[in-house]
C-alpha cells in the first residue's frame, strides 16, 4: 500500500457463515492492517462462563467474569489465535455448544458495554479490519468503509459445514437450522443487534469467491484511502 495513503478503518459485518472473518483477515493482509475479529471475544466470555457454571441470563455474574478477561487476540497461521488469561482457546471457542450459547451471552449489556469499549480502544490507532454484528452500527460508527456481508442461508450452512471436519457431529440440515436460529437471537437482540448500517456497503457473497470479496473491499478501502490522503494534503 502507498505510504502515504491514509489508514482507515474497515467495519465488516453480517450473519454467521458469510465469510466475513476469512475475508476480513485476507483485506487485512492485503492493506497492512490488523485484524480484529469481535465474535472471538463474545466466545471467549461463553467459553469461560460455561466453565464457571454462570447462568447465561446472569448479567452481573457474567459481567464481572468478563471484566476479569485478559483477552488477547494474535494473528495465528490459520486465523487469529486467542487467548484469555494466558491460555490459547482457539479451537475450545469454536465448538457446537459454544456456537449453541454465545448469542445468549453475547445479549448482556454489561458485556456488550465492555467488549464494545475493549474494540474501540483497539481501533484508536486506525489500520483495522474488525468482523461482526454492531461494528459499523455500535462499535465504530465513524468507521470510514463499512460492509454488509451475507450468503443466503444454505450456503452460510454448506460453509460452516466444511470447517467442522470430518467428524461434524452435526447433519447439515440440523447446522442450518442452528445458524439460522443464532442469527436471529442476534437480530432480535435489544442492544446493538445484527443489523445493516444505512452507510455500509451491501455484498452478497452466495456464489463468489472468497477473494473476488476481499479483493472488491481492498480496491473500495484503498479508494477511500487515497481521497482522505488528497483531501489533508
Ligand atoms: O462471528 P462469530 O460467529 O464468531 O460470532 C459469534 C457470536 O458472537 C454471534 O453469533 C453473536 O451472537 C456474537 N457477536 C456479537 N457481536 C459481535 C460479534 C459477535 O454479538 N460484534
Amino acid at each position: 500500500m502507498n505510504q502515504k495513503a491514509a489508514r482507515i478503518n474497515i467495519a465488516i459485518d453480517g450473519p454467521a457463515g458469510a465469510g466475513k472473518s476469512t475475508v476480513a483477515r485476507m483485506v487485512a493482509r492485503d492493506l497492512g492492517y490488523i485484524y480484529i475479529d469481535t465474535g472471538a471475544m463474545y466466545r471467549s466470555v461463553t467459553l469461560k462462563a460455561l466453565e464457571a457454571g454462570l447462568s447465561m441470563d446472569d448479567d452481573a455474574a457474567v459481567g464481572k467474569l468478563a471484566n476479569a478477561l485478559d483477552i488477547v487476540l494474535l494473528p495465528g497461521k490459520d486465523g487469529q489465535q486467542v487467548v484469555v488469561n494466558g491460555t490459547d482457546v482457539s479451537s475450545r471457542i469454536r465448538t457446537l455448544d459454544i456456537n449453541r450459547n454465545v448469542s445468549y451471552i453475547a445479549r448482556l449489556e454489561s458485556v456488550r458495554k465492555q467488549m464494545a469499549e475493549l474494540q474501540r480502544r483497539m481501533a484508536l490507532a486506525k489500520g483495522v479490519v474488525m468482523d461482526g454484528r454492531d461494528i459499523g452500527t455500535h462499535v465504530l460508527p465513524d468507521a470510514e468503509l463499512k460492509v454488509f456481508l451475507t450468503a443466503t442461508p444454505r450456503e452460510r450452512a454448506i460453509r460452516r459445514f466444511k470447517e467442522l471436519g470430518d467428524e461434524p457431529g452435526i447433519t447439515l440440515e440440523q447446522l442450518e437450522r442452528e445458524i439460522a436460529e443464532r442469527d436471529r437471537l442476534d437480530q432480535e437482540r435489544d442492544i446493538a443487534p445484527l443489523l445493516q448500517a444505512p452507510d455500509a456497503r451491501l455484498i452478497d457473497s452466495t456464489g463468489r469467491t472468497i477473494d473476488e470479496v476481499a479483493e472488491q473491499i481492498v480496491q473500495w478501502g484503498l479508494a477511500i484511502a487515497r481521497t482522505i490522503s488528497t483531501e489533508e494534503k
